[in-house]
């Protein structure tokens, strides 16, 4: 078996990387990395329709949605040179595997081609107060009035609301039916009437995370939604359906090279940060003990990159894609979680100095990711959740 690319992949990872040294600037990844309240500004928009301009997004979307109907491999490799340097460039994520599979003619036509070009963007409405973990536990009602559903209810956590185009938002739409059963899914658009976006900050934003920090995100919302009216065009997929079509839509999403950078950008800067730097009292480099670690470090990351290439590999053919990526979602995430141990480890108390402080190593990146990764088990899928996922689908166990 070859796990290595074909002389084509080669030469656009090549030719990727080069439009990233000319066009990625510091002033550009500055104003993505500004945390507060927009991670799209102008400079952004004007590199996405770049990027979409030379046919690197949606590679392997079909071509009358606007895709390339290409090889999901090279998409990921579009995606996987971005993300190193901390520019998301749609593919997982962006809601359009579900709307792919489920849906309407009209949906595929008018969303895909504005995913390409950077005019649509969605923020995941799922999580509720009341329900996290225990999605199926939602109350946002949508009750139908002719040709038009009335929407009540609140969402947590909704990332990207302030400001996405649309929400991907799961609703009961059938309250008597079992909780599973009486959920459907709706493309709301933002600008509807009776919505309120609040913002929820996070730990990472006082002080502010540095630029370059892995789960960085200063900013959540909470999206407040009142008889909010909204055409029956928008719904996704058939009505009480939508714990399905989300549950697809989810585990495609979840992976990608985004989801797999994240998690192993730690372990790249804390080897690079060993190999150019020393204390006063010791060389981390010299000490047998950081030495093993991290060679540990960089084989756990090479399996992460393997389950993701796995992953892309089914996709690719067609394969029924059940527990992987939940396998995924808890590899990668702990893998990230142990390497802020390491990080903690060699930095000793350096690594709790945040940005601001004088003594902060590398302006507070290795401490602010040290913050940010015990969250990286519990968003989007905690981990226990994706555990009872792979004892059930992939070992055939019973529910729990
Ligand atoms: C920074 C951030 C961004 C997010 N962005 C979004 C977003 O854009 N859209 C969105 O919809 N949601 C988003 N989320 C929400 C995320 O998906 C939820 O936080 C997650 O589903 C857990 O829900 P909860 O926070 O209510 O925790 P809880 O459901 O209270 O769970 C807390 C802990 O208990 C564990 N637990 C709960 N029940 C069980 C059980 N039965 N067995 C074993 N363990 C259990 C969980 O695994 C978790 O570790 C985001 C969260 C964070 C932190």
């Amino acid at each position: 078996m070859d796990f290595g690319f074909t002389p084509e992949q080669e030469t656009l990872r090549e030719e990727v990387q080069g439009f990233i040294a000319e066009h990625v600037t510091e002033e550009l990844i500055s104003e993505i990395d500004d945390f507060g309240e927009n991670t799209r500004g102008p400079l952004a928009r004007e590199l996405y329709k770049e990027v979409a301009s030379r046919g690197w997004i949606g590679i392997s979307w079909p071509k009358e949605y606007g895709g390339q109907g290409g090889s999901r491999i090279d998409q990921y490799i579009v995606e996987e040179e971005f993300a190193r340097v901390g520019i998301s460039v749609g593919g997982a994520g962006s809601g359009a595997p579900a709307i792919l599979a489920a849906g309407t003619e009209e949906q595929k036509k008018h969303f895909l081609p504005g995913l390409i070009n950077g005019e649509i963007i969605f923020a995941l409405g799922f999580t509720e107060p009341q329900a996290g973990a225990d999605l199926a536990g939602l109350q946002c009602r949508a009750v139908r009035d002719g040709d038009h559903y009335v929407i009540n209810g609140q969402k947590m956590f909704t990332s990207a609301a302030h400001y996405a185009t649309h929400i991907y938002l799961m609703a009961r739409t059938d309250p008597e039916a079992p909780r599973h059963r009486g959920i459907s899914i709706f493309l709301v658009p933002m600008d509807l009437p009776g919505i309120t976006v609040r913002p929820l900050w996070t730990i990472q934003n006082e002080p502010l995370a540095p630029t370059g920090t892995t789960y960085g995100t200063a900013r959540t919302n909470e999206v407040f939604l009142e008889d909010v009216r909204v055409s029956s065009d928008a719904l996704l997929g058939e009505e009480n359906m939508g714990w399905y079509v989300g549950a697809m839509g989810l585990n495609l999403d979840r992976v990608g090279a985004n989801r797999y950078l994240i998690s192993v950008r730690r372990d790249e800067d804390i080897i690079n940060w060993v190999k150019e730097n020393r204390f006063e009292s010791y060389s981390p480099a010299e000490e047998d003990s950081v030495r093993d670690r991290l060679a540990e470090l960089w084989i756990e990351a090479q399996v992460c990159r393997l389950m993701t290439m796995r992953s892309m590999s089914i996709v690719e053919r067609g394969g029924e894609f059940t527990y992987e990526g939940s396998a995924e979602k808890v590899w990668a995430p702990e893998h990230g979680v142990r390497t802020t141990e390491t990080i903690t480890q060699i930095l000793g108390p350096y690594a709790q100095l945040l940005q601001g402080s004088e003594d902060a190593v590398e302006e507070g990146l290795f401490a602010h990711n040290v913050m940010g990764s015990f969250q990286s088990g519990i968003n989007h899928g905690s981990v226990q959740v994706m555990r009872d996922q792979m004892a059930r689908r992939g070992l055939g166990l019973p529910r729990g």
